[in-house]
C-alpha cells in the first residue's frame, strides 16, 4: 500500500495537485504532540508536505477558527487534521465545523459523519477504515457476519459499527455500561469478528472469545513491564520500564482466536496508511482529478 500511495503522490505532484497534510494543535498536550510527531514523520517518509499549525493554549477560539480558514485556503494543504484535546475555552465543534468538507481527512465534520451513516462516504475515518481494510485483505466476509464492537466513542467505536453495518454485518455495539451490567461476555462470545476499542489493557481474555473468531485489537495502552514475581522492571534511570499493548490479552487469546491483530504493528500501522489515502483523495477532489 505504501509503495502504491507513494507512486500516486508523485504522480499528483507532477500534475500540479500536491498532497499535503496540516495538523492543528492548540497548546502543548502531550498525547497530541506525540501523534503530531508521528504524522510529521509519516509525511516525510511518504514525500508529502507537512504543515504544523500550533497556536499557544491561550489563543481565542475565533483566532483558531481563522487559522483553520487559512489552511482551508492553502493550496499546499489537501488535508487538515485537528489534534485534540483543545483547551477548555475552545469548543471542538467550532474548530471541526470550520474545516473545509473536502479537507476533512479523518471524517470529523458532522456533515461527513452524516454521509458515513448514509453509506455515502467521502473520507472514511482512518482507524475504523483500517479495521475494515485488514478484514478485507484477510478475505473475511462481513456480509451476514456477527460483528461485536467493544467501545462506542465518536471517533472509533461508533464509526466502526456504522462501517460494518454499511457492509451488511449484524452489528452489536458494547461499551462500559455493557460491562457494568455484567453482559460483555454474553455478547462477545457470539462474535465471528470482535473489534475492541476500549483503551483498557487485558480487557478481553479467552473467556470472551468464540473459538476461531477474528479479533481486531484497536486499543493502545502503556503498561509497566513486570518480572516473574510481578514486580516492575526498572530502566537505567531507575524508572519503571513500560511497553505498548492492546486491549486484548494477546498471548492467551491467540490460542483460541482464528486470527488476531497485534499491538503494536496492527491497526495503528494501517491507520497511517488510511489517513494518507484520504489526503491523496482530497488532493484529487480539490484539483478535479477524481
Ligand atoms: P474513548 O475513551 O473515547 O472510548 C472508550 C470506549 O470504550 C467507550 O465507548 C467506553 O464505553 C468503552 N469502554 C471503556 N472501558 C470499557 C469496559 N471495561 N468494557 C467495555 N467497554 C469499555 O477511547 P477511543 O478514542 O475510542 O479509543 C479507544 C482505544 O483505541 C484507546 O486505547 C486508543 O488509544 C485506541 N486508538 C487507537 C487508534 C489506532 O490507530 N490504533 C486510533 C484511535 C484510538
Amino acid at each position: 500500500m505504501k509503495e502504491e500511495l507513494k507512486k500516486e503522490i508523485r504522480d499528483l505532484a507532477s500534475r500540479g495537485a500536491p498532497v499535503g497534510i496540516a495538523t492543528i494543535l492548540v497548546g502543548e498536550d502531550f498525547g497530541a504532540r506525540m501523534y503530531r510527531k508521528q504524522v510529521e514523520r509519516f509525511c516525510e517518509e511518504m514525500g508529502v508536505a507537512y504543515t504544523d499549525a500550533n497556536p499557544p493554549a491561550d489563543t481565542s477560539e475565533a483566532e483558531v477558527v481563522k487559522k483553520v480558514q487559512e489552511l482551508n485556503a492553502d493550496k499546499k494543504v489537501s488535508g487538515i487534521l485537528p489534534l485534540r484535546p483543545f483547551p477548555e475555552h475552545i469548543s471542538d465543534y467550532a474548530i471541526i465545523n470550520s474545516i473545509d468538507l473536502n479537507k476533512d481527512i479523518d471524517c470529523f465534520h458532522p456533515y461527513n459523519m452524516g454521509k458515513l451513516t448514509l453509506g455515502e462516504i467521502t473520507f472514511p475515518p482512518a482507524t475504523p477504515a483500517a479495521c475494515i481494510e485488514i478484514l478485507d485483505r484477510e478475505g473475511v466476509e462481513l456480509e451476514g457476519a456477527e460483528v461485536v464492537v467493544v467501545g462506542h466513542s465518536n471517533i472509533v467505536g461508533k464509526p466502526i459499527s456504522i462501517l460494518c453495518l454499511n457492509r451488511n454485518a449484524t452489528v452489536t455495539t458494547t461499551h462500559i455500561f455493557t460491562s457494568m451490567a455484567g453482559n460483555l461476555e454474553k455478547h462477545t462470545t457470539g462474535a465471528d469478528i470482535l473489534i475492541v476499542a476500549a483503551g483498557k489493557a487485558g480487557l478481553i481474555t479467552p473467556k470472551h472469545i468464540k473459538e476461531g473468531a477474528f479479533v481486531v485489537d484497536v486499543g493502545i495502552n502503556r503498561v509497566k513491564v513486570l518480572d516473574e514475581q510481578g514486580n516492575p522492571v526498572l530502566n537505567e534511570k531507575g524508572k519503571p520500564k513500560t511497553r505498548t499493548v492492546g486491549d486484548v490479552a494477546f498471548d492467551e487469546v491467540k490460542e483460541k482466536a482464528g486470527k488476531i491483530t497485534p499491538v503494536p504493528g496492527g491497526v495503528g500501522a494501517i491507520t497511517n496508511m488510511m489517513l494518507m489515502r484520504n489526503a491523496v483523495k482530497a488532493a484529487r477532489i480539490q484539483n478535479g482529478l477524481m
